[in-house]
This record gives structure tokens, C-alpha cells and sequence, in this order.
């Protein structure tokens, strides 16, 4: 008999759906089954050259050892200098950490904040990983539903209507993973009016900042006035904007006490992120930002291909979806597609079967929306070339024409 017993913060906790999703499709890829793999959101291309260079500098320089915990002076400032060059706004560089990635300055922000009895607003559908880290946290997440009529949009009365006097922190994220919606600035500023109202503090993961599409705006939520900017920590990071995905480097700007509470808890559990990938991220945004712009560019043409392909499904189908004003994913739903057996598969009954018998049929990998808090949704991520696009749209067709 086994004596190991996991802690009780661990004992329901699932691994990340997209991660084992992926993990899943390169399984049977390994298997030699030719899977056209949509799971993973991170862009095909490869880290730009000038970036590439400036580690192999780095390393070459001696920049091999421990830095400070909360990460270099020379990043902090990039960081600062980025943000009043992009969105003028004004950071000191106390207000900001470096960690191993934006998923891991989130964890940072929730343990920081968060404990039993702490409740955290997130409006569903979320990423897979916000609830998860609200879980080990030991708090609790309110999940607020929004709707593919208000573009997943979250309207300031859900928002009022879900604080409580345990309220700790709203998370959201904009634009979002998975819905691809991008918040219309008035109605991001209307959620700012009520944070600063209530005093709730807002955790604003801004990741696919850059990754804007025809028509939509991005606008930092620190950016409505002094007292929003004072109960607002923005999470970020180079994964999405700048193909570095692998280098695990995201931060955190935010009020100086959070930070330092953050560093200090860094310090204890996983000392600084890289130094070599740290002096590549201050190559990336302080050099030459051409790429950024290339590569969303190369992501609009897909945007728009995969829109093209899927707007027919509304009628031909019954597959409705909002259309994604950044990031990159395609977010649709499959109900209509509950209770029929396709290509001779199971019988779908809910949107992880549409996923195991697409892989299983068609051979195409997307991830369930239930893994988002969005049952009967799927997401494709369209961050992977337009002839393995096409394929994949080609394939979910004769899957989806049964
Ligand atoms: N936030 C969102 C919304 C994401 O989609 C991701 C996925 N990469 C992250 C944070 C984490 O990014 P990183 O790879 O920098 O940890
Ligand atoms: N954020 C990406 C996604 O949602 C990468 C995987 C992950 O970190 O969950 O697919």
C-alpha cells in the first residue's frame, strides 16, 4: 500500500488542457499518423536574428550566472522604456519583475495576493490556466459567463454584480485567449470606473498586446488615469510578440508593495528567470521592432483566411463564432453538431467528443472549449502556416459534412 498523499491544493488538479492536447497530437504524429495539429497557441516562426544574436553575445560575454532574483536592471528598464514608447505611459523600473514567462508572473500575482477565502473574478471563457492557478492558490474563482453576442465581453454590471466583500481580484485578459475578442475601449474603461469605484485590484494579461487585427484596438487597462494604473498589474511578456515562446520571459508592472511581495516569493521559489534569455529579451524590445509588425501581419492573413473558410459554416452548418479582433485563435461552436456520429465516429454528445473524433477521423487536433469554461466551443489556433490551414479547414469540412 502507498503511503504518498499530495497536498490537498493538488489533489483535483488537472494538467493543462492545451499542453495535453498538444502533448496528445504529437503522440500520434510520433505514431506516423500525418495530424494537422491545431492545439498549441505559439507562433510558428522562428525568434528573430537580432534577438538569436543577442543571447549568443550574452553568453559568449560571460552573462552565465545568477542575476538578481526579480531579474536584470537593463530588462526592467526595457520594459519601462517600451511601455512609454509604445502606450506613454510611465513606469519606474521598482514597479516591475521579471519572471520565467507570463503564465509563471500570474502565478506569482495570485500567490502574492490570493489565499483561502479570497475570491477572484474571471469572466468565462478564460484560459485553462487562470482557474488552475486560483485553485492552488486555495482561492476561489467566480467565473462570469459572457456571451458570443457581446463578443465575450464582459459588461461593467456583470462586473458589479459579481463583487463581493471577499472580492480580491478581477483577471482579465485582453485580447483574449481563447475567444480572440479584444475588449471595445469604452467598455474596457467602464470595468476600470468600476475597479476604481469598489477599489478591486485587476490583473491585466496583455499578452497578444501587439497581435491586433482590422478594426479592434488595444488599450493597456493601466492606461485610464492614475487611480485605474494604481490598482492594476499588467501581465506580459516577449512568448507572443516576439516568437519566444521557448525562452520563458513574461513580467509584471505594478504597484511598487505587490512587487516586491512578488520578488520576494521568486526569490524563495525559483530564483531569476534565464540571464541569457533575459539579455535577448532587451534585444527584443529595444532593438529594431520590424519583426513584431511582419509577423502580425502574417497572422492577419490567416485571420482572414480561416474567417473566409469558416463564415459558410454558418449556414452550411450551424456553426456560429465571433470573429477575432487579435490573438490567434479561431473559437467556434460545435453544438449543433451534438447527437450525430461523423465520418462513422462515436456519437458526439459535447464538445471534448467533437475533439476526440475529429483527431480520431479526420485527424485534425483542436482543443475543447470545456477546458475554457465554454462547453460547446472549440478553439483552432491559426499560428501555424496557411497550407497546413487549409488542410486542417479541408478536413474539418468533410468531418463537420459528416
Ligand atoms: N496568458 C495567456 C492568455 C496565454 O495564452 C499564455 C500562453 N502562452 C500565457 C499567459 C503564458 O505565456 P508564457 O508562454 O509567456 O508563459
Ligand atoms: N498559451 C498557449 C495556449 O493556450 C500555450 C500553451 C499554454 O501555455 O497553455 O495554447
Amino acid at each position: 500500500m502507498s503511503t504518498i498523499r499530495l497536498s490537498p491544493a493538488l489533489q483535483n488538479l488537472k494538467p493543462s488542457a492545451t499542453l495535453a492536447a498538444a502533448a496528445k497530437a504529437k503522440e500520434l504524429k510520433a505514431k506516423g499518423v500525418n495530424v494537422l495539429d491545431f492545439t498549441l497557441g505559439e507562433p510558428d516562426f522562428i525568434t528573430p536574428e537580432n534577438i538569436r544574436q543577442a543571447a549568443v553575445t550574452a553568453m559568449n560575454a560571460g552573462h552565465t550566472h545568477y542575476t538578481a532574483s526579480g531579474g536584470i536592471p537593463e530588462l526592467k528598464q526595457a520594459v519601462c522604456a517600451a511601455y512609454q514608447r509604445d502606450y506613454g505611459l510611465k513606469f519606474a523600473a521598482n514597479q516591475v519583475l521579471i519572471s520565467n514567462g507570463a503564465k509563471h508572473s500570474i502565478h506569482n500575482v495570485i500567490s502574492s495576493l490570493c489565499g483561502p477565502g479570497d475570491e477572484v473574478i474571471i469572466p468565462a471563457p478564460y484560459w485553462v490556466s487562470y482557474s488552475a492557478l486560483v485553485e492552488i492558490a486555495g482561492a476561489t474563482a467566480v467565473l462570469v459567463d459572457t456571451t458570443e453576442a457581446s463578443g465575450f465581453c464582459m459588461s461593467a454590471e456583470q462586473f458589479s454584480a459579481a463583487i463581493t466583500p471577499k472580492t480580491r481580484l478581477l483577471m482579465l485578459n485582453n485580447p483574449s485567449n481563447p475567444t480572440g475578442c479584444a475588449y471595445p475601449v469604452a467598455q474596457l474603461e467602464a470595468l476600470a470606473r468600476i475597479a476604481v469605484e469598489k477599489d478591486i485590484l485587476v490583473l491585466s494579461d496583455e499578452i497578444y498586446e501587439k497581435l491586433i487585427y482590422k478594426g479592434a484596438e488595444f488599450r493597456s487597462f493601466a492606461s485610464f488615469g492614475p487611480e485605474v494604473a494604481a490598482r492594476t498589474i499588467i501581465v506580459s511578456g516577449v512568448s507572443k510578440a516576439y516568437a519566444m515562446t521557448g525562452w520563458r520571459i513574461g513580467w509584471t508592472i505594478g504597484p511598487v508593495e505587490v512587487i516586491k511581495a512578488m520578488d520576494n516569493l521568486q526569490s524563495q521559489e525559483t530564483s531569476n528567470p534565464c540571464s541569457i534569455s533575459q539579455y535577448a529579451a532587451v534585444e527584443a524590445l529595444n532593438g529594431p521592432q520590424v519583426s513584431v509588425e511582419a509577423m502580425r501581419v502574417e497572422f492577419e492573413k490567416r485571420r482572414n483566411y480561416v474567417m473566409e473558410r469558416m463564415r459558410p459554416w454558418r449556414s452550411q452548418f450551424g456553426i456560429t463564432f465571433a470573429e477575432p479582433g487579435g490573438a490567434f485563435y479561431a473559437f467556434f461552436n460545435v453544438k449543433s453538431c451534438f447527437g450525430r456520429t461523423l465520418l462513422g465516429g462515436a456519437k458526439v454528445d459535447n464538445a471534448t467528443d467533437f475533439c476526440t473524433a475529429l483527431l480520431e477521423k479526420a485527424h485534425v487536433a483542436l482543443v475543447t472549449g470545456d477546458a475554457f469554461g465554454a462547453p460547446g466551443y472549440v478553439r483552432l489556433s491559426f499560428a501555424t502556416s496557411l497550407e497546413q490551414l487549409k488542410a486542417g479547414l479541408d478536413a474539418i469540412e468533410r468531418f463537420l459534412a459528416g
